[in-house]
């Protein structure tokens, strides 16, 4: 199958290589010469552009930072959709949103073409592994025409076919709408503990032993209780990216959000104050800055 990759960044990068290694024929491109180099290296061939990517290709992958990107990929001058032959598959695995999917559907449905909504989870430590879980949303045939595909970058276990275009997209803002409110129901919880007295030791093993635990307290804050690892593979300037998302998404469907929209703005003020490419659980940070205590297990 003849792809074309567009976007080799931390994750976009080994998907592709993945793709290669699996025996695909692919053709990629992105706008930093250092990666395309890196993954030509790899056994790509490179394009100099994605209209030069995305000709001849039975199926055109995206995988890029957000939104406006997806859509100028797409939809701009010398876009995707434009340089796609009728019959061909489109597939976006960014973290996007449904409006701009909307428009891509639209676009590339009057030139004959599928498309597929296909997000990821699983960071880049999943993508270099070949082990993300993928959210897809679109016809059911498109999914079965991309599904070596996925298997080629992801856990076959975890490739979910949820719906028509738009509901990966929208799993995928909510997955990581829940874990990010948890990130900071975390924070809260232990910096209150710990002010008030209580070990940390002793409080994270009687949370996680209650009915309050969860996957968050018990494995995924521990790059930071152990290690102080706030986890910089995903930055706060895509994080705050897919809070923003979520919260449109929650407007678009008239569901008021109380909640949704302060974890936004918490970490809106975490990337404010420690960059944009502070690590993701920058929330918890914030809630030790301001409590005063570091929260590290096996000091008390
Ligand atoms: P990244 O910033 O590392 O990579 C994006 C790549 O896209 C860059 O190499 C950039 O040069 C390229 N690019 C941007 N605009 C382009 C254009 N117009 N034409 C061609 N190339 C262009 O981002 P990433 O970490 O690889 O994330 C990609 C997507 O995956 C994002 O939507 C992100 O939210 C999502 N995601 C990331 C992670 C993670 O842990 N990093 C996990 C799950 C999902």
């Amino acid at each position: 199958m003849r792809v074309g990759f567009v976007g080799l960044g931390n994750m976009g990068g080994p998907m592709c290589g993945h793709l290669v290694s699996a025996g695909f024929d692919v053709t990629a491109f992105d706008l930093n010469a250092a990666a395309l180099s890196r993954w030509v290296e790899a056994g790509a061939r490179g394009a100099g552009s994605v209209a030069e990517c995305a000709a001849g290709a039975e199926v055109l992958i995206t995988m890029l930072p957000a939104p406006p990107q997806v859509e100028a990929v797409w939809l701009g001058d010398g876009g995707g959709v434009a340089a796609l032959e009728p019959g061909s598959l489109a597939i976006d695995m960014s973290t996007s949103s449904t409006a701009v999917g909307t428009r891509v559907v639209a676009a590339v449905g009057a030139r004959g073409v599928d498309f597929l909504d296909a997000p990821v989870a699983g960071q880049s430590i999943g993508a270099d592994a070949g082990t993300l879980a993928i959210y897809v949303g679109g016809p059911g045939a498109a999914f079965a025409r991309a599904l070596p595909l996925f298997e080629a970058m992801g856990d076959p276990e975890r490739i979910f076919h949820l719906g028509g275009n738009g509901a990966g997209y929208t799993v995928k803002l909510l997955l990581n709408l829940l874990w990010f409110i948890e990130s900071v129901a975390v924070g809260e919880v232990l910096s209150v503990g710990v002010r008030a007295g209580v070990s940390l030791d002793r409080l994270h093993a009687a949370l996680v032993g209650s009915p309050a635990n969860s996957v968050f307290l018990e494995r995924d804050a521990r790059m930071v209780l152990d290690d102080g690892d706030y986890d910089e593979a995903f930055p706060m300037r895509l994080v705050t990216k897919d809070l923003g998302l979520a919260v449109d998404l929650a407007r678009d469907v008239g569901v008021p959000v109380e909640l949704t929209a302060l974890v936004e703005q918490i970490h809106r003020r975490a990337r404010a104050l420690y960059g944009d490419d502070a690590g993701e659980i920058s929330a918890i940070r914030l809630y030790e800055d301001l409590a005063g205590v570091k929260l590290r297990l096996g000091q008390t």
